[in-house]
C-alpha cells in the first residue's frame, strides 16, 4: 500500500465509525481468523464493528474468540442488509471479487461507501477505494498483521486477535509447510505468540476436533482415490450418498484433497464432492511446484484461487465431471511432466 493511502486510512480511523467486515462464502480458517482479528482491533479503537459472513462455517472454527461479533447473512438478511447500507467503511477480506460472497453479492455491489480490500488471491477486482493485495503473501491473516503494523498499532493486538491471526496463517500454510511460508511469516507468528496466541492449543482446537464419523468418511474418500500416474495426478470423489451415510457436516471434508499430494510423485490433486441440494459438484484443486490450479479452475470449472490451491464447481453429474477432468489431463501433459 502507498504511504498516502495508509495516511488516509489512518485519518479515516481516527473517529469512531460504523464498520462492516466481510469474509468469503464458506469461510475457512483464514477468512474467519482475519475478520475476527480485524474486528477486535477496530473495536479496541472504539469503532462500531461487525463481521457479516455470507453463510455459516464449520464447528472446528467456533472456538475462535469474538464469535458474538459475527452475523450470518443468510440467516439474518434484514439486519445484515441494513448494517451494510449504514456502514461508513466496509472491509472485504480474503476474497477478490463480490461473486465470492454468494447471496451478499447483490447488496455489496449496490452499496456505495468506502471499501477496503485486504486479500492474497490472484486477479483482484477493482471495486475497493483502497486495495491491499499481495498474491505472494501466505494468508490474509498475515496481511492483516502487516496492515495493523503499517498503522503503527500492533500494540493494540489482543491475545484474542493474536490467536485468530495465528489460526489463519496456520490453516492457509498447511501448518507452516507450503512454499508461501516465509521467514517473515515465521516472524509474524513469533510476534503473535508473544502477544498471547496459545499455539499448541490452537492446533489442538482446530485439528483434534474430529468426530468418529468424519474419520470414517475420510476412509471412504481414501478408498475412492484414483491415480492417473501418467499425469502425476490423483483425485478423490465423494457422492451425496456417501456423505449422507456418515452424516456429513460442513467442514468434514476440509483437508481431504491434500492426502493425494502425500503420494510419492503426485503433483496435482483434486476432490469432487457431490452437493445434491445445490445441484453442483464442488471441486478443490491442489498442486505442488509451478502447476497453476488457479488457471485450471478458472478455465474449466468456474473457479479460481491461488497457484497451488484453488476451487470451483461443475454443473455436470459426478461421473461426467470426473470424465471431463480426466479428458483435460492430456492437454496439460507438458506442464505436469515438467514438474519434479
Ligand atoms: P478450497 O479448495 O479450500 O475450498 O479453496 C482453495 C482456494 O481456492 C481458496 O483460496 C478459495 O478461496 C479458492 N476457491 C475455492 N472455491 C472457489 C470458487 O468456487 N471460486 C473461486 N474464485 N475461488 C475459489
Ligand atoms: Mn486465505
Amino acid at each position: 500500500m502507498k504511504s498516502t493511502e495508509i495516511k488516509e486510512i489512518k485519518s479515516l480511523l481516527t473517529t469512531p465509525k460504523k464498520i462492516v467486515i466481510v469474509p468469503h462464502k464458506n469461510p475457512d480458517g483464514d477468512a474467519i481468523g482475519s475478520t475476527l482479528a480485524l474486528c477486535d482491533f477496530l473495536k479496541s479503537k472504539k469503532h462500531d464493528a461487525v463481521v457479516i459472513a455470507p453463510n455459516d462455517y464449520p464447528e472446528f472454527l467456533k472456538w475462535v474468540p469474538g464469535q458474538e461479533n459475527v452475523l450470518i447473512f443468510d440467516k439474518n438478511q434484514n439486519e445484515a442488509k441494513s448494517k451494510i447500507q449504514e456502514a461508513e467503511i466496509i472491509f472485504t477480506l480474503d476474497f477478490n471479487h463480490f461473486s465470492r460472497t454468494g447471496l451478499m453479492e447483490e447488496v455489496l455491489s449496490k452499496t456505495t461507501t468506502t471499501y477496503i480490500m485486504i486479500d492474497h488471491h490472484q486477479q483482484p477486482d477493482d471495486y475497493a477505494n483502497y486495495t491491499y493485495s499481495d498474491v505472494s503473501c501466505s494468508s490474509t491473516c498475515e496481511m492483516v498483521y502487516n496492515f495493523i503494523d503499517m498503522l503503527d498499532e500492533t500494540t493494540l493486538i489482543s491475545p484474542e486477535a493474536a490467536s485468530a491471526l495465528y489460526l489463519g496463517i496456520m490453516t492457509d500454510t498447511g501448518s507452516f509447510r507450503f512454499s508461501s511460508t516465509t521467514s517473515k511469516t515465521h516472524r509474524v507468528i513469533a510476534n503473535l505468540i508473544d502477544k498471547g496466541a496459545k499455539n499448541a492449543i490452537i492446533h489442538q482446537d482446530t485439528f483434534d476436533n474430529n468426530s468418529y464419523e468424519r474419520m470414517q468418511l475420510l476412509g471412504v474418500a481414501l478408498n475412492n482415490m484414483k491415480i492417473c500416474a501418467a499425469y502425476k495426478t490423483a483425485y478423490i470423489t465423494l457422492s451425496q450418498e456417501e456423505l449422507d451415510q456418515y452424516h456429513f457436516k460442513k467442514g468434514d471434508t476440509e483437508g481431504f484433497v491434500n492426502y493425494s499430494l502425500g503420494i510419492k510423485g503426485i503433483i496435482f490433486a483434486a476432490i469432487f464432492i457431490e452437493n445434491k441440494a445445490d445441484q453442483i459438484i464442488k471441486i478443490s484443486l491442489r498442486s505442488k511446484g509451478n502447476f497453476d490450479v488457479n488457471q485450471f479452475a478458472r478455465e474449466h470449472f468456474h473457479g479460481g484461487g491461488h497457484i497451488n490451491a484453488a476451487g470451483g464447481r461443475s454443473d455436470l453429474n459426478l461421473v461426467e465431471t470426473t470424465q471431463k477432468f480426466e479428458k483435460l489431463l492430456p492437454d496439460y501433459e507438458k506442464e505436469l511432466k515438467d514438474e519434479a
